[in-house]
């Protein structure tokens, strides 16, 4: 069995984010902790993963195959999964044979790893990919990089309810929109898919402008047949995926000590600096109140340092 029992995850917590720049313009936040949700297992990759690992449960198969980078925090939640729920996992990394805290933990987890070198792994989209992978371990099911698409959006939607069922903790009776951090564009998606209209969802690209992250967001809400599609996407790429300048480092500063929540610079960091803009622009009315959802990401900044 690779599907988790029901349940089985705890819930991501629902706290309330005070910083001064929110309070100025009236602009409630609360922030829903994927970075909690367990000591090994964390972030939005759990989520996108649930559903790729039920097909591969009605598919019989005893394991997952999927590939990522030597930082991927995809890898490090299916490895997490693997060793928790007891099933057998295998990674195909981009580029040559290199430790990293990410590479340890996935080898500490259990999972095989193959590395593909970078002309191999560019060719992970080719047809014919993965045949030979799955000559070489029939038993495993392939999961795409960063178990996106349709069923990985579908993983997501329970963040929904876990914010619904939380509201009330915190003094809210509602909400008007989501924030979060986009790579792919999975994880909005799910929450599109969720809200089916009932509330905008505001994505904060990681990734610059021309990565085709709207395509993929229409892509899968289409071939889910919704059309009560609502969200908008805001370039919060600072020139370029993994990019990083130091007003970003000094803003995630002095939030991590204003807040005490913990951001690494590539997704969190930059979404939540991407909403202050756009909170001091004007471009929320006194009063709103939005989910800032926290998409985890902190396992990949240990290796963060030592490269920049
Ligand atoms: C992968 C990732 C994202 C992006 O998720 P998508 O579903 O690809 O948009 C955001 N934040 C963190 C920390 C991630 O690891």
């Amino acid at each position: 069995m690779l599907s988790p029992p029901a349940n089985w995850l705890p819930q991501a917590p629902l706290e309330p984010l005070q910083l001064d720049w929110l309070g100025a313009a009236r602009i409630e936040v609360a922030i829903l902790r994927l970075d909690q949700i367990d000591p090994l297992i964390s972030g939005n990759k759990w989520f996108k993963l649930i559903e790729h690992l039920n097909a591969a449960d009605r598919a019989g198969a005893e394991g997952i195959i999927s590939l990522g980078g030597a930082h991927s925090n995809h890898l490090h939640a299916l490895a997490a999964a693997g060793k928790r729920l007891g099933f057998a996992t295998v990674g195909l990394l981009r580029g040559h044979p290199q430790q990293t805290p990410t590479v340890k933990d996935l080898q500490a987890f259990g999972m095989q790893l193959h590395w593909l070198g970078y002309g191999g792994y560019r060719a992970r989209h080719e047809a014919g990919f993965w045949q030979p992978w799955q000559s070489r371990y029939p038993t495993l099911h392939p999961v795409p990089e960063g178990g996106g698409g349709l069923p990985g959006a579908r993983g997501c939607m329970q963040l929904r309810a876990q914010v619904s069922a939380q509201l009330a903790s915190i003094g809210w009776s509602g909400y008007d929109g989501w924030w979060l951090a986009c790579g792919t564009g999975t994880t909005l998606a799910g929450l599109v898919l969720a809200e089916a209209g009932a509330h905008p969802v505001y994505g904060a690209l990681a990734v610059p402008d021309d990565h085709g992250v709207a395509q993929q967001v229409e892509r899968i809400v289409e071939e889910a047949g919704e059309t009560r599609a609502l969200y908008e996407l805001f370039d919060a790429s600072r020139g370029g995926f993994a990019r990083v300048d130091p007003a970003l480092l000094e803003f995630i500063e002095k939030t991590e000590n204003a807040s005490g929540i913990p951001l690494e610079p590539l997704y969190t960091g930059k979404a939540m600096l991407a909403l202050k803009q756009q909170v001091e622009a004007g471009k929320f009315a006194p009063g709103t109140r939005l989910i800032f959802i926290h998409t985890g990401g902190l396992q990949g900044l240990r290796g963060f340092g030592s490269q920049h």
